[in-house]
């Protein structure tokens, strides 16, 4: 098992800078989930801790070693990958036995450790089939069986479960999961999927433009995001945003809305002066209907139960937005409702800068 150190690592292809000077400590047996949208930078740093991709500069050590100059093989990793990249020609078996076999390790001691993999994976009735006679999420387990019988340092997984269905997505996050508890290895986790990150992290780091804008538990993100990227980013349905003034009053502050409406703000130690651009943000779970007296009032435009919860859209100062009911209703789309927003849960920032504010 082994420690990552990553200091001021950053990529370039020719002129473009992709990845811009990431530090990053992930300690030995830690889960690590690597998320943000599609094209920031994600997979290059992943594909540079796995030795796939050059590292422009900066310094990479795994286990304590400079792994800078290491050739795959060298690094005493494992990747998974969205693909599976299983052989279609060879059996679970000889999937999972090929890398031993190429490193020419004698078959009496590799067989126990693909048994036991096979075991550990639900694989044990499949080892004589070819891929294409198993399903998607078995071909998975198969790709991660050839990772576990390498018995690697560090697992490195790259959006391995984006070409699953969402049934099994959920099925095979909780499989990973326990494997890592077994396992007590390192893993680093690239996803685009924040419901992935929040429940298989140790901690989450979120990415943006090849920077790293967050790092932290799952429930430190989403209870204390630190600017505006990572307060949309993660949450589903997402926190809801509206942006007004600041307004001090003799005894109270609040927020004036452009369509001249107001909320209440409950942030005395709020630094902020008279008239800044300040963003407001509230998870549609915090928000509570139909609120009692003072609330904000929304019309409700579009209905959405899911059987667990209701989810009603309206606009709130321009902006749309969702308030969660956990319980049924019978409100109708045109009627008004009023909206507690409760001053726990009310997250400002600073409308230019995207950052927290408070
Ligand atoms: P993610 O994994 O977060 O989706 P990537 O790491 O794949 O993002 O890509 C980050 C950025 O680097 C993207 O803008 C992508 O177009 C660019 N990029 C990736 N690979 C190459 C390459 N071989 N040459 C040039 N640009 C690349």
């Amino acid at each position: 098992m082994a420690a990552v150190q990553m200091s001021g690592i950053f990529k370039r292809y020719g002129d473009t800078q992709v990845v811009h000077g990431i530090d990053l400590h992930i300690d030995d047996g830690e889960f690590v989930v690597l998320v943000g949208p599609s094209g920031c930078g994600k997979s290059t740093l992943m594909r540079m801790v796995a030795g796939l991709e050059e590292i422009t500069g900066g310094e990479l050590t795994i286990g304590g070693k400079r792994a800078n100059g290491l050739s795959p093989q060298q690094r005493n990793v494992s990747m998974v990958f969205q693909s599976y990249a299983l052989y279609p020609h060879l059996s679970v078996y000889e999937n999972i036995a090929f890398g031993p076999r190429i490193r020419k390790e004698p078959s009496t001691s590799f067989k126990p450790r693909i048994e036991a993999a096979a075991r550990m994976l639900n694989l044990t009735g499949y080892l004589d089939r070819l891929p294409r006679a198993l399903s998607g999420g078995q071909r998975q387990r198969v790709a991660m069986g050839r990772a576990v019988v390498r018995e690697p340092e560090l697992f490195l997984f790259d959006e391995p479960l984006s070409n699953l269905d969402a049934k099994l997505r959920v099925q095979m996050r909780t499989e990973i999961k326990a494997l890592h508890q077994r396992l007590k290895n390192t893993v680093i986790y690239v996803t685009h999927d924040q419901i992935e990150a929040m429940t298989m992290a140790d901690r989450i780091v979120v990415m943006n433009a090849g920077r790293i804008e967050q790092i932290g538990r799952p429930l430190e993100l989403y209870d204390r995001p630190a600017n505006l990227f990572v307060a949309s980013f993660l949450g589903s349905p997402s926190m809801n945003f509206v942006e007004g003034e600041l307004q001090r009053g003799e005894q109270a502050i609040a927020l004036k809305l452009a369509d001249g409406g107001e909320i209440a703000l409950p942030h005395a130690d709020l630094s902020a002066a008279h008239g800044a651009k300040i963003t407001l943000g509230i998870r549609p779970e915090h928000i509570e209907t139909p609120a009692a007296h003072n609330g904000v009032a929304m019309e409700v435009e579009v209905i959405e139960p899911t059987g667990a919860e209701t989810h009603l859209y309206g606009k709130i100062g321009g902006s749309t937005w969702c308030a969660t009911l956990r319980k049924r209703t019978a409100v109708e789309p045109g009627q008004r409702v009023a909206l507690r927003l409760p001053g726990e849960h009310i997250h400002l920032f600073d409308t230019e800068s995207g950052r927290r504010l408070g």
